[in-house]
C-alpha cells in the first residue's frame, strides 16, 4: 500500500512505528485501518492489539461494557460454544 494512501501525513513516523511492533501478518489490516476507509478492519487492528495480537483472546473477549464489544471479529455468533469451552 502506498503511503499517500494512508491516513498518516505528519504521524507517519508513529504509525511505522507501532507497524514495527506487531506481527507482520497483521500489518496489512492496520495500514487498512489507516486509511480512514474501513471501519471493519480499523475494529479488527484494534481488538486484535488489544489482545496482544491473539485472534482466539478476541474471540473470548472479557469486556462486554467495550464499545467494539459487539462489533470484534472472530466473535462467537449468540448460542455457540467455543471448542475451548467445552469439558
Ligand atoms: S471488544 Fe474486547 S478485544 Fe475488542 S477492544 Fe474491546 S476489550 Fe479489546
Amino acid at each position: 500500500m502506498k503511503a499517500k494512501e494512508l491516513n498518516m501525513d505528519k504521524n507517519n513516523d508513529a504509525i511505522h512505528r507501532r507497524m514495527a511492533d506487531m506481527p507482520k501478518a497483521y500489518r496489512k489490516v492496520y495500514q487498512r485501518a489507516m486509511t480512514g476507509r474501513s471501519r471493519k478492519a480499523a475494529m479488527r487492528a484494534m481488538c486484535l492489539e488489544c489482545c496482544g495480537w491473539q485472534r482466539v483472546e478476541v474471540a473470548n473477549c472479557s469486556a462486554p461494557n467495550c464499545p467494539l464489544y459487539p462489533y470484534r471479529p472472530d466473535r462467537v455468533p449468540v448460542g455457540r460454544v467455543l471448542s475451548s469451552q467445552v469439558r
